[in-house]
């Protein structure tokens, strides 16, 4: 063929091949998205951990420097920063696997819950919230993989109030906590992309070429645009919510271009060809060998691939297993509360508060709008091309646009946020969320089943600072047993919870009477909920009635190891992250901190992690020879 003419064939079959290309992309997305949500309704999750079960004779698997143990938000980056010390070499094991396409897309949100990426853990019966679901049971979905929960969470970046890490410092006697100390941190991992220009950003509280990539929110709708301006017209003002204000704004998000960048993608994915860093998938953690004599951890026992093995931590043993996972293998290992080991048969090691302080963000969802404006519904394939390029309502976790952050009657004149409203605009009353939620039918059909899904609104209205404490128990000294989990939420004695979450309420329905959202017609739907029918409807003690019915968890588990300085007055771990009393143990979690924050726990994790990083290079500095790795 002459020149000339290849000249005009060639970018002519180009072009003809990318567009085949991306035909058969979009389709493969398309079965991919159809495929997960058909699953998401029949799947049946988990209710114990026999899937990692072996009667294997225990062998040897060699002898590590650093034996880090889950890789979720902390666990990632722990094992980043501890494998650029050349010199040390670094084994993860985690239980799930890799993230892929499906984890990747953030409106699969509720789909991914019914997955083998969720452990799939549920609260004990309940008395005092969670009472509209099914056997009052609140559902703990926790993810399992490389990037732990942040495989399937609602990926809001928020750190939390620079006072609630001044308050840390104190609770725990170390400035190395405190908010000077902690935003150094925060700014070190982030990789922050500035896309929305409509809302601030106050860039010296950001940080850029970070490994964490957190994107401002791309995807608008108008009902996002009534809320932002709702907050204005009340003079709650617009804000950049990392930059320590009160007031609302569009999501920040962990999405690249559109796509969930979680932990494993963040802090794994890109140094996983360091030759120092092992990184074991599929590997369930039983128990971790603690010397009786010395008090000192030696190594971890841990299933995977149907063998049984010992792998022996010539330095230290870094627990990132979670807020459930990290008490639950302590507790198996001989650390615990004296009393509840005993009960169950374990040998006490060490006698310390662990499970005994469990918290979250309880978050009342049963504020649900009708609006007069209708969200275009158009073919997946539209949806999947939107979301090629990065864009679109695919791009979008759970729906939630918008978060903001307002004092309560307890912090007024503070600037000290104590409520959260997120606002979820249309797809989240789906018939996946009853079953995500885990809702009794008569609930369901009370607030949601009639609800025209392309002109609803949602506020979830979250207690920051909540009070109630709840506990993880051993079911038995079985490994392979799920915890126990009483969430207790709306359990602190004073009512400071429930009257924080009823001041949400109010706070909500305020915003509903400025003009941006009159101009949709923003109408409470549903209700009343035959529980409560014996209250006047919408009257305080109806209200109250209604928060016990749906105030469940923000799946924000923390607190089970807190940090303090105390271990008689219930601290679990010290201000570096050391286990009270066993040497060669550190935890590294959202476990460790020492009360619920106002912002989403994945952000400080990650901080946690990054602390974990420096803290264990510093105590072993005389053992450093050669960084090589960044
Ligand atoms: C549905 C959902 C929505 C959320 N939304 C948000 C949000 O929008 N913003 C936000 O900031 N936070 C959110 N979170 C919470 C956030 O993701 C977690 O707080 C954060 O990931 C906690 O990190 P972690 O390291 O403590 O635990 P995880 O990230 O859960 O990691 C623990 C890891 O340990 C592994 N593991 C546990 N036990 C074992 C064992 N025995 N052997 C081996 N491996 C084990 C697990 O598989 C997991 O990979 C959400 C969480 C969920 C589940």
């Amino acid at each position: 063929m002459n020149l000339k003419i290849l000249r005009v064939v060639l970018p002519v079959m180009f072009v003809y091949a990318q567009g085949y290309l991306s035909e058969q992309k979009i389709d493969y997305f398309v079965r991919l998205i159809s495929k997960a949500n058909e699953n998401a309704m029949t799947y049946q999750l988990p209710k114990n951990a026999y899937e990692y079960y072996t009667k294997d004779r225990q062998q040897k698997f060699g002898t590590f420097d650093f034996v880090v143990i889950g890789a979720g938000a902390g666990g990632t980056v722990v094992a980043n920063r501890l494998s650029e010390v050349a010199n040390w070499n670094i084994l993860v094991l985690e239980a799930g696997g890799y993230g892929n396409d499906f984890s990747d897309i953030p409106n699969m949100y509720f789909p991914i819950q019914f997955s083998h990426f969720n452990w799939g853990y549920n609260s004990t019966p309940q008395t005092t919230a969670c009472l509209g679901l099914e056997n009052h049971v609140c559902l703990y979905p926790r993810g399992k993989g490389i990037g732990g929960s942040t495989l399937i969470n609602g990926l809001v970046y928020s750190r939390g109030h620079k006072t609630d890490f001044d308050k840390w410092g104190e609770v725990v006697g170390s400035k190395r906590w405190s908010y000077n100390k902690v935003l150094k941190y925060f700014k070190k991992s982030e990789d922050f992309v500035y896309r929305d220009y409509e809302v601030p950003y106050e860039p010296q509280y950001h940080g850029t070429g970070g490994y964490l990539r957190v994107e401002n929110y791309i995807y608008r709708s108008p009902q996002l645009n009534a809320f932002l301006a709702a907050n204005q017209e009340l003079g709650l003002g617009v804000v950049d919510y990392n930059a320590n204000k009160l007031g609302a704004s569009a999501s920040q998000l962990n999405t690249h271009n559109g796509r969930r960048f979680d932990g494993g993608k963040a802090f794994i994915h890109p140094v996983l060809n360091r030759p120092n860093l092992k990184v074991l998938t599929g590997s369930y953690v039983t128990r971790i060998v603690i010397n009786k004599e010395t008090k000192s951890a030696t190594g971890v026992e841990f299933t995977h691939d149907g063998k049984y093995y010992y792998v022996e931590a010539k330095k230290e043993v870094i627990l990132c297993a979670g807020a459930f996972g990290s008490p639950q293998i302590l507790m198996l290992s001989g650390v615990g509360p004296k009393k509840h080991l005993q009960d169950v048969g374990i040998e006490v090691i060490k006698d310390l508060e662990v499970g005994s302080t469990l918290r979250d963000n309880p978050t009342f969802f049963g504020l649900n709008f009708g609006t007069n404006y209708t969200e275009p519904v158009r073919p997946l394939k539209d949806y999947v091309l939107q979301y090629l390029e990065g864009v679109g309502p695919l791009t979008i976790p759970g729906s939630n646009q918008g978060v903001g952050f307002y004092e309560s009657s307890y912090t007024k004149g503070t600037g000290i946020p104590e409520i959260e409203l997120m606002f979820i605009p249309a797809n989240a009353t789906s018939n996946l969320s009853q079953r995500s939620f885990g809702l009794t039918d008569e609930t369901y059909e009370d607030v949601w089943k009639y609800a025209n899904i392309p002109q609803t609104f949602l506020f979830y209205v979250v207690d920051l600072h909540s009070q109630s404490v709840g506990t993880v128990r051993l079911k038995s000294k079985n490994p392979f047993e799920y915890p126990l989990i009483d969430s207790r939420f709306l359990s602190d004695p004073e009512d400071r919870d429930i009257n924080t979450l009823y001041e949400g309420v109010q706070l909500a329905l305020k915003l509903t009477q400025t003009r941006p959202f009159k101009a949709i017609n923003a109408t409470l739907q549903g209700g009343p909920l035959r529980a409560c029918k014996h209250f006047p409807y919408l009257s305080k003690p109806y209200w109250y009635c209604a928060l016990r019915q749906l105030t469940i968890n923000l799946y924000h588990p923390l607190g089970t190891c807190p940090m303090g300085k105390d271990p008689k007055k219930g601290a679990v771990v010290d201000a570096k992250l050391r286990v009270f009393g066993i040497k060669n143990l550190r935890v590294a979690d959202a476990s460790v901190f020492p009360f619920a924050l106002a912002g989403h726990p994945n952000a400080p994790t990650v901080m946690v992690g990054e602390q974990l990083g420096d803290l264990v290079k510093c105590d072993h500095k005389n053992d450093i020879i050669a960084f090589g790795f960044y």
